[in-house]
């Protein structure tokens, strides 16, 4: 079953790759560097963090916990970062990798801890660069003019960084829910059943309430298509569907699974609510016609139903058995259900 209906990570665990392989190449150098130089204790930290780049570059591609290594990567970057712009033995050109806390912060973290991160440290970047370069024996003009050269620079930055990551979540999410949704009846469709599936089975088993699945087909639904054409097959399609969706809790899952049949998921605290549940709603459909022009036509379902723990506690087992009983409705005459 698909579970591509959550947010991609991919494209952070590449940046966070090629970042570790730069973090391991640049450090090293810098080490040297900064070795010789005789800031000892500065080129032990770039060593470590070297060392540390390298282990991450290695687990990176399958660690589930993304998020907790990129804070293990990235604060101590912008910590290392900090210091080195505070020594005054350090070139002032190593103020312009303060422009990069921004891009790295959105980039890896995301837009809410980005701009945090973002803030905090591009603040302590600003108040390093002034206590370094904000000299009282220049005009009151330079000064300024050093300010807002660095403040706005880095602002800029991280506003351009905010934005694209704004935008880059909301269309993920517009896509992600695009793709779980059914063209015609804007039910969910069978790829979001997956991730609705851990959803409800984990809360049933949290708060021990039963959960049932329920496949749904239409009965005799290729004669409506014959007799008034697929339009109308579609209208139907669509009544049915809002049907279904009026008479389900806002807790239960209806989704379209394919063609004229739908899944239901209910979750119920009582013995038997579910089938008492779709057994209603088998009832009504079959007093509400389908009203279209003058044309009226009778629809009625056929169900299966499988219970979570007694038929299985996985989505395919559970489909399976679901499938199964609904054979079992049609084979028994239609306009009927199997519970077990
Ligand atoms: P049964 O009682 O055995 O379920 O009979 P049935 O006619 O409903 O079953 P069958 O699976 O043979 O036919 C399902 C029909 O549903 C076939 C197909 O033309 C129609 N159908 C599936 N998807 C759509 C759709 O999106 N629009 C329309 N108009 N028809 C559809
Ligand atoms: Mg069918
Ligand atoms: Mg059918």
């Amino acid at each position: 079953m698909n579970n591509a209906l959550v947010q991609n990570t991919k494209y952070r665990r590449d940046i966070m790759r090629a970042l570790a392989l730069f973090t391991f190449t640049g450090g090293l150098l810098f080490c040297t560097l900064n070795f010789i130089r005789g800031l000892y204790f500065l080129a032990a930290l770039e060593l470590a963090y070297s060392l540390f780049s390298i282990f991450l570059w290695f687990i990176i591609p399958k660690t589930p916990h993304l998020s907790r290594w990129i804070l293990w990567y990235i604060i101590p970057f912008f910590i290392v970062m900090m210091f080195a712009l505070s020594l005054p033995a350090t070139s002032d050109a190593i103020f312009v990798w303060v422009l990069t806390i921004p891009l790295l912060a959105y980039l890896l973290l995301g837009r809410r801890l980005g701009f945090w991160v973002s803030l905090i440290f591009i603040f302590l970047g600003i108040i390093a660069y002034h206590l370094r370069f904000i000299d009282s024996s220049h005009s009151f003009s330079l000064n300024a003019a050093i300010s807002i050269n660095i403040t706005l620079s880095a602002l800029l930055v991280m506003i351009i960084a905010h934005v694209y990551e704004l935008n880059r979540d909301k269309n993920e999410n517009r896509l992600i829910e695009l793709a779980g949704t059914d063209q015609l009846t804007g039910l969910p469709n069978r790829m979001k059943l997956d991730t609705s599936f851990q959803h409800i089975s984990s809360l049933a088993k949290r708060h021990k309430i039963d959960f049932t699945l329920i496949l749904i087909d239409i009965d005799f639904f290729k004669s409506i298509n014959d007799q008034y054409g697929h339009d109308v097959g579609d209208e139907a399609l669509c009544y049915i569907a809002n049907f279904l969706n009026k008479n389900v809790r806002e807790s239960d899952f209806l989704a379209r699974f394919g063609g004229e049949e739908f899944a239901l998921f209910i979750t119920s605290t009582e013995p038997n609510q579910a089938n008492q549940h779709i057994e209603n709603i088998r009832e009504m459909l079959s007093q509400s016609p389908f009203l279209n022009g003058d044309i009226t036509i009778n629809i009625t379902l056929s169900a299966g139903l499988a219970t979570y723990g007694k038929d299985g506690t996985n989505l395919e087992s559970l489909l399976k058995k679901a499938d199964e009983r609904l054979y079992q409705a049609k084979h028994n005459g239609r306009n009927c259900i199997v519970f077990d």
